[in-house]
């Protein structure tokens, strides 16, 4: 019934989040706030980690993408699941490594990475950098000569392969800011220069070809893609990569009619087609990684609001305001994203509305859905916004001056504040 195993709906008609009851944690922590279930966190962990075990004999490592949804207590779950972590920024290296992740298990990517945050992560002892462009290559040799060390260190190579998604999540495609393409030999001119590099190891190639990708096809495709361009590579240059990153962009449910591949089923044919492939031309099989954001985190979280205004519009529309909006979730604002409502103490009940789900920022284009089914809703109800676990919290901001609201993770029916609700007096810390 809902997008996610970890939603019920209990005696009361409340709908229930990893066992506890939405309206009642509302009001324990009061509205905006994000809820987050370990148990499905967990669950999540699990099915990527067995998944490379079944399919891969173990030759491999998830990593989760941290810019999913990125807090201390996050990085300690997934890591104590034994997945890695994929950071893109400074900011969360010093996250993980506030939380004690061990920094070998860090990867470190991004289009742009600064200087300074190069710098912090060969100091920190960052387990591999994912290096997407020559210009990068070179200020990162500079860097590790000065450290006296060796940065161990994947290519963004650009698989050519044009994943079906939304035009701003796609990164596969020739023309992208990501990576180094393969048609015009950027690529093969990249590896030259990094086995060429002072302080510069290079383990492997790495691609990403998106987000949100519910077909098997381009990751079976990119994984081909990638065991021909070693093969190539060795052939050129008598390099054989050892490490192959296959990137994430595993599609969630964000409504009932979303239907996405088990996680089990894309590694058992992305294994597989990579075996087939790297025996083809005779490459030994490359130590994998995967790295799942929104699969791991997505369908896990939700947002409660406290609902104000109604203003029915005859004949146009009922705009339904809420105590949030994009300062919370910028993804409806951003790329039209689609998420199912549900009125939290009627839950139970059938959708018989239909409304527009309004933030409260000055800005017209602040919604959260347009003619979304709802439960009857008014004044004073709790609304559940569901499948919000990842590019959430992580996109938030302080628009308006609006602070950002807490998470709370639940398990098992207990609950737990993870990040505080920002004050008033966080948001002018910073002001002189
Ligand atoms: C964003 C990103 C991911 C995760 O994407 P999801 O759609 O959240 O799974 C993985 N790898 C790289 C390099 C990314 O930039």
């Amino acid at each position: 019934m809902f997008v996610s195993d970890c939603l019920s709906v209990n005696e009361q008609g409340h709908l229930t989040i990893g066992g506890a009851d939405t309206v009642e944690l509302a009001a324990q922590f009061g509205t905006p706030c994000y809820v987050m279930d370990e148990a499905q966190i967990r669950q999540n962990c699990r099915a990527f980690v067995r998944s490379i075990q079944e399919h891969y004999d173990g030759n491999g490592v998830a990593n989760y993408a941290s810019k999913a949804f990125c807090c201390k207590e996050m990085c300690r779950i997934v890591t104590g699941e034994g997945l890695g972590l994929d950071v893109v920024s400074g900011g969360e290296i010093y996250t993980a490594l506030s939380a004690g992740v061990d920094p070998a298990k860090l990867n470190f990517h991004g289009n742009n990475k600064t200087p300074d945050e190069l710098k912090y992560a060969v100091e920190s002892g960052v387990g591999r950098i994912i290096v997407d462009n020559l210009y990068e290559l070179e200020t990162l040799s500079r860097i590790a000569s000065a450290c006296g060390k060796t940065a161990d260190v994947l290519l963004r190579i650009k698989p050519g392969i044009d994943a079906h998604t939304h035009d701003f999540i796609r990164t596969g495609q020739i023309d992208s800011k990501f990576g180094l393409a393969i048609e015009t030999g950027e690529a093969l001119e990249g590896v030259k220069a990094a086995l060429n590099t002072e302080s510069i190891c290079l383990k492997g190639y790495h691609c990403h070809i998106g987000s949100q990708i519910f077909d098997v096809d381009p990751f079976e495709h990119a994984a081909q893609v990638m065991a021909d361009f070693i093969a190539q590579m060795k052939a050129e240059t008598g390099y054989e990569a050892e490490e192959l990153g296959l990137g994430g962009g595993f599609g969630i449910k964000y409504r009932s009619h979303d239907d996405p591949p088990a996680y089990e089923d894309y590694m058992a044919r992305v294994a597989a087609a990579l075996k087939e492939a790297c025996a083809a031309r005779q490459l030994a099989l490359p130590f994998i990684s995967i790295e799942p954001g929104r699969s791991i985190i997505g369908s896990a979280g939700l947002t409660l609001y406290t609902v104000g205004a109604v203003k029915t519009i005859p004949g146009v529309r009922t705009y339904v305001s809420i105590d949030g909006g994009m300062g919370d979730n910028p993804r409806y604002i951003l790329y039209q994203a689609e998420y199912e409502i549900v009125n939290a103490a009627r839950a139970g009940e059938p959708k018989t509305q239909t409304i527009t789900l309004a933030g409260r920022c000055c800005e017209s284009g602040d919604l959260i859905q347009e003619n979304a089914p709802i439960q009857p809703v008014e004044a004073g109800d709790i609304v559940a916004v569901l499948s919000t676990g990842a590019y959430n919290y992580s996109m938030a901001s302080n628009y308006n001056r609006i602070p950002r609201p807490p998470v709370v993770l639940v398990n098992d029916g207990q609950a737990r504040v993870i990040v505080r609700r920002e004050t008033y007096e966080d948001l002018t810390k910073n002001d002189i």
